[in-house]
């Protein structure tokens, strides 16, 4: 039995409109819809092995402001970001904060580190 998917592909501005082929067991049989071949790459890794760049903020001690934008620095797997988003939350640093500074090594063993996205003087 196959199934079809619909997806966006937001590799670029063009937004191209993908259709997915999956066969019984989801392997992929078939994409359309790309103009050009990131749109393939697209569908796979968004059926194979769905990522997002993480934004969030960490509460700050001492800082100027109480909370620090942070990114991940490589994108995590989808179905991880709300047991990142509750790690992170558990995370007080203290100021001063450098921008690019690494507030949660390899996060829950993604292999992705949480860096400040900007930095935080002292109170
Ligand atoms: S398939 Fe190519 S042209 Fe279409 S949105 Fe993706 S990157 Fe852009």
């Amino acid at each position: 039995m196959t199934s079809r998917k619909k997806l966006i592909c937001v590799r670029c501005p063009q937004g191209c409109e993908l259709t997915t082929s999956l066969d019984g067991y989801g392997a992929i049989t078939k994409i359309s819809g790309n103009i050009c071949k990131l749109g393939i790459e697209y569908a796979e890794t968004e059926l194979k092995d769905p990522r997002r760049t993480l934004t969030t903020t960490v509460k700050v001690d001492g800082g100027a402001l109480p909370l620090c934008p942070v990114w991940s620095e490589k994108p995590v797997p989808k179905d991880k970001i709300t047991e990142i988003m509750r790690e992170l939350d558990k995370i007080t640093i203290k100021a001063p904060v450098s921008a690019g500074q690494v507030v949660a090594e390899n996060i829950l063993n993604t292999g992705v580190n949480i860096t400040a996205s900007r930095g935080i003087i002292i109170r």
